[in-house]
């Protein structure tokens, strides 16, 4: 039987038992998208591999291609985020973004603009200092939204959904499965196709379109009024209900309030 060895970085997103010994890993790579491979107990010891299989990192794979499926054969840790576990809070947000990734995903399908977010997103939580709940709310939410965009979700934030009018403060309604804003004027005409849109307040959207566009550094500074913050998770919610592959078992701001 020949084997093929191929060598590739990635980013653990999970992992899960396999018989006794064995365990699969999967992770997210720039150049062939989601990997899943086992990891054998038996031959090479699980041991040596699984401290740097299961800690936040970027690491270097050899993978075995046998005939159904590949084999971690050595690992090597890359760029580890070390100081995400000092906090439980960005350890949290850490593993809820790879979750999300991992969920939000098929296999084999290329996105290095993907691999970047992830990259960005785990380097920031490790350069960050301890924040409040509502801040981890708004941060991870804002991670949902840049992830959905790249795996073709991208929310309409900026014209009518219908007529492509730009959109103008208070004059709107928000509809998560035709994904976006549509104007008061498009709502009025056809009330019958816009049934389901819903209110939406300006500082709703304002979070809406600055979780979407700016860099998570910039998503420290706005200050989160509670009514604003709910409207940016329901919408949010709405949003990955109506399109995410798989809709994650707990809420994004339930997955904060550690
Ligand atoms: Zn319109």
């Amino acid at each position: 039987m020949s084997t093929v060895l191929s060598q590739t970085t990635g980013i653990v997103l999970s992992h899960r038992d396999h018989r006794e010994a064995d365990r699969w890993y999967s992770v997210f790579t720039p150049d062939r998208g989601k990997v899943e491979f086992l990891a054998r107990g038996g031959h090479k010891p699980l041991a040596k591999l699984t401290p740097h299989l299961e800690m936040v990192a970027v690491v270097e794979l050899m993978l075995v291609h046998g005939r159904a499926y590949q084999i971690v054969a050595g690992v090597e840790r890359r760029r580890a985020f070390a100081r995400i576990y000092d906090d439980l809070q960005k350890l949290t947000l850490a593993q809820n973004g790879l979750h999300l990734v991992d969920i939000g995903t098929r296999e084999q399908e290329a996105d290095p603009h993907l691999f970047e977010l992830l990259v960005s997103w785990l380097s920031f939580l490790n350069d960050q200092a301890s924040m409040t709940t509502e801040r981890a709310g708004f941060l991870l939410g804002a991670f949902a939204l840049k992830l959905m965009a790249l795996i073709g979700y991208r929310p309409e934030l900026a014209l009518c959904l219908s007529c492509r009018a730009v959109i103008v403060e208070a004059q709107y309604r928000w509809h998560a499965l035709k994904g976006g804003v549509v104007c008061q004027a498009c709502v009025a005409r056809d009330q019958e196709q816009w049934f389901a849109a819903r209110a939406m307040g300006d500082g709703t959207l304002k979070l809406l379109r600055l979780g979407l566009e700016e860099p998570f550094v910039v998503h420290l500074r706005p200050h989160l009024l509670g009514v604003d913050l709910a409207g940016f998770h329901e919408a949010l919610e709405s949003l990955m209900i109506s399109h995410f592959p798989t809709i994650p078992a707990s809420s994004l701001r339930a997955a904060c309030a550690v």
